[in-house]
């Protein structure tokens, strides 16, 4: 099983979207993307937005090669929308894809009216009535009853969890927006007997004490709980948008019994926690008055921040880019603009050890200029 996660605070945006390839199978769950729309009174800086874009893109490729969909619920930042801020996946440049695959939904009874509606709107850009998956198998593919979204208690906020088994065994489970906050969730869970756990943690920075102990100490109970019998779980989402997420997160790994990890992590590269840094990216590369304007009318450009923006980032010690980066034809093909700037901007700046090209690099194995870092090779370039 080839788990790749696309989208997750520690890689710069909102989400929780990863595709899950095994046999003749690629699911992709929770295809969706957004950026915190203000984070102390800032808007998304345009190098987010720029990595946002590179991400936007890769989804839409990765879609038109899946076989089965999955929406665990109908929030902005895991489904393709009809009406999407400048920000989010639109469903009208997913649906030609998404119109050939097997689609694995929630239902839309224990949902809010937004939620229901943008449902709704799936079924009429496919033209088709999607049926509940709550509860359903099918091969590979089994899918939970609904569980709260995070402390939520009524039927208008929950989600639907996901477990993908290969023909060796091993088990992912996409438990998103739960928030480890439900020990009844945590405990489902488990009866799948899971060897690889992807989750929302705690949204810690939208409370203050009290009830922010509370929540930590739910969480951290929850999290314990699972690490004693899941091999590799990985938080992220809600729990890495605030620096003190972060650290919290590193506290727990030390306490727990198996590795609790963020999705940068599992992917083996530098986390990139851009919504945290939001701040400090605004004092680093200043942004005109009514920016954000101009780019939602198509009339300004968030490239022209890309470079500038990894700069300070490798400045700062944030980043350390792949050292064979100054000789990498992908590098090349970046810059003459013949290749999408994903490549670049989640692998070789970050300093992926997943990268295909970089193991065969350090093997000393031979493999063409147009292999890209998944290991395809694109013809053309
Ligand atoms: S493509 Fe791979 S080997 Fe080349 S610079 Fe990027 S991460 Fe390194």
């Amino acid at each position: 099983m080839d788990i790749c996660i696309l989208t997750a605070e520690s890689l710069g945006v909102r989400g929780l979207c990863c595709s899950v390839e095994l046999g003749d199978r690629k699911i992709m769950i929770d295809p969706g993307i957004a950026l915190g729309w203000s984070r102390g009174g800032y808007l998304p800086h345009p190098f987010q937005i720029a990595i946002g874009e590179g991400i936007r893109g890769a989804i839409l490729r990765d879609l038109q090669t899946a076989t089965d969909i999955v929406i665990s619920h109908f929030d902005g930042d895991h489904t393709p929308l009809l009406h999407p801020n400048p920000y989010q996946l639109s469903l009208e440049d997913a649906r030609r894809s998404i119109s050939g695959c097997r689609l694995w939904t929630m239902g839309p009874e224990r949902s809010s009216p937004n939620q229901q509606r943008r449902r709704k709107d799936l079924e009429d850009a496919l033209g088709r009535i999607l049926t509940p998956a709550e509860g359903m198998r099918d091969g590979p593919l089994a899918f939970s009853a609904p569980v709260p979204h995070g402390l939520q208690r009524d039927d208008a906020h929950t989600v639907m969890m996901t477990r993908v088994e290969d023909d060796d065994g091993q088990t992912f489970v996409h438990a998103s927006d739960n928030q480890l906050l439900d020990a009844m969730t945590v405990e489902r869970i488990l009866q799948w007997k899971p060897d690889i756990v992807l989750v929302s943690g705690p949204p810690l920075y939208r409370h203050r004490s009290p009830s922010l102990e509370r929540l930590k100490e739910l969480a951290r109970t929850n999290i314990l709980e699972l690490s004693r019998k899941v091999e590799t779980l990985i938080i992220d989402h809600h729990l890495l948008r605030s620096e003190e997420g972060m650290a919290w997160l590193e506290r727990i790994g030390r306490e727990a019994s198996n590795r609790v990890i963020c999705a940068a992590d599992f992917m083996t590269r530098a986390p990139l926690f851009l919504e945290s840094l939001r701040e400090k990216l605004y004092s680093w590369l200043p942004v005109p008055a009514n920016w954000h304007e101009g780019y939602a009318a198509g009339q300004e450009d968030a490239a022209s921040f890309r470079n500038p923006g990894w700069e300070i980032l490798t400045g700062e010690g944030i980043v350390t880019p792949c050292d064979w980066y100054p000789v990498c034809p992908i590098k090349g093909y970046t810059d003459q603009g013949r290749l999408e700037t994903f490549w670049v901007d989640n692998y070789c700046m970050v300093g992926s050890k997943r990268c295909v090209r970089y193991r065969m690099e350090e093997k000393g194995l031979f493999h063409p200029d147009n292999m890209l870092p998944d290991g395809t090779t694109r013809e053309g370039l």
